[in-house]
């Protein structure tokens, strides 16, 4: 393509926040077919609100003490759930930590006055521990492998969420996913809200996983762009054909791992890339 048409496309793309790291960034953006979305503040706001803090009945946790423990091996994570979990509780509630831990996909772990607190997913935290029926996005938490209790979290969708992808779809996007590890009943309401399909719903995936789902979209050589936010997010960033990497924290690891990265918070932004990636192509040839 020409190159002055190029040059053009990636500045308009800068005037309109988003930072496209390569023209052929641009080239293939103008020719994707598929889009896959991270939900969990990408779909949704970059921020949940604490909903209910559960202690297990048989642990003589009171909730404030239940939270203090999980925020408190929260602090050095930068998932969204530890980030919304250690803003919503009190500075004088979070204690020192030794040995921390993170898991990617799966949650952290960290020894407080001699015991290990674990907090993620019920099978890391309490593997033999039996499921528990929550409908919100939840995480455990154990003390010294012992089951301890559970805190919710309102994942609310973005308020522009539905019309951005309706609007991909008038743009001619045929194919819309949504690839997340929180669990199905809490995916599914989300992407119903969304507009998208529940059968373009994958969840409960590890990050390996949402990597296999991007490789099986894209054997048929067209090219897949994903979404997503957060650190667990790089890998499939870099799956992904364009890689889109959304928020302002801009050297996050899953900007550095994606080919696009969208400066403000505004997932709108993303049918601009697609509308300036078109525009660019037909002004090229
Ligand atoms: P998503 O695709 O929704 O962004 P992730 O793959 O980042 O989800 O994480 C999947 C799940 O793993 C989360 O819903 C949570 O249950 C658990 N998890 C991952 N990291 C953490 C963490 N730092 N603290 C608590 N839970 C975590
Ligand atoms: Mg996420």
């Amino acid at each position: 393509a020409a190159p002055v048409a190029m040059v053009s496309g990636m500045s308009s793309m800068s005037r309109n926040h988003i930072i496209v790291k390569s023209g052929t960034t641009l080239e293939k953006l103008s020719r994707t077919l598929t889009f896959a979305f991270d939900k969990t503040g990408t779909l949704t706001e970059n921020q949940l609100v604490i909903e209910d803090v559960v202690p297990a009945s048989d642990s003589n946790l009171s909730k404030q003490e239940l939270q203090s423990l999980a925020a408190s091996v929260e602090q050095q994570s930068s998932h969204i759930i530890a980030t919304s979990l250690v803003n919503g509780t009190d500075k004088k509630d979070l204690q020192t930590v030794d040995n921390l831990q993170e898991v990617t996909g799966k949650g952290v772990s960290g020894t407080i006055n001699g015991s290990e607190v674990k907090v993620g997913k019920l099978n890391f935290v309490a593997p033999d521990h039996n499921k528990i029926n929550v409908d919100s996005t939840a995480i455990y938490i154990s003390i010294d492998g012992k089951f301890a209790g559970y805190i919710t979290f309102q994942d609310q969708i973005r308020e522009n969420t539905p019309e951005t992808i309706s609007r991909l779809r008038r743009q001619g996007i045929k194919q819309i996913m949504m690839l997340t590890g929180d669990h199905k009943t809490v995916a599914d309401k989300v992407a119903k809200e969304a507009g998208i399909k529940e059968s373009e719903v994958h969840a409960d995936l590890l990050p390996a996983q949402k990597i296999q789902e991007i490789k099986d979209v894209k054997s048929d050589l067209r090219p897949v762009a994903m979404v997503g936010d957060g650190v667990n997010d790089a890998p499939s960033l870099m799956a992904a054909d364009v890689g889109i990497a959304m928020g302002a924290k801009g050297a996050t690891a899953a900007s550095e791992s994606a080919d696009a990265v969208i400066m403000v918070n505004d997932i709108s932004k993303v049918n601009d890339a697609v509308a300036i990636s078109k525009h660019t192509m037909k002004v090229a040839h």
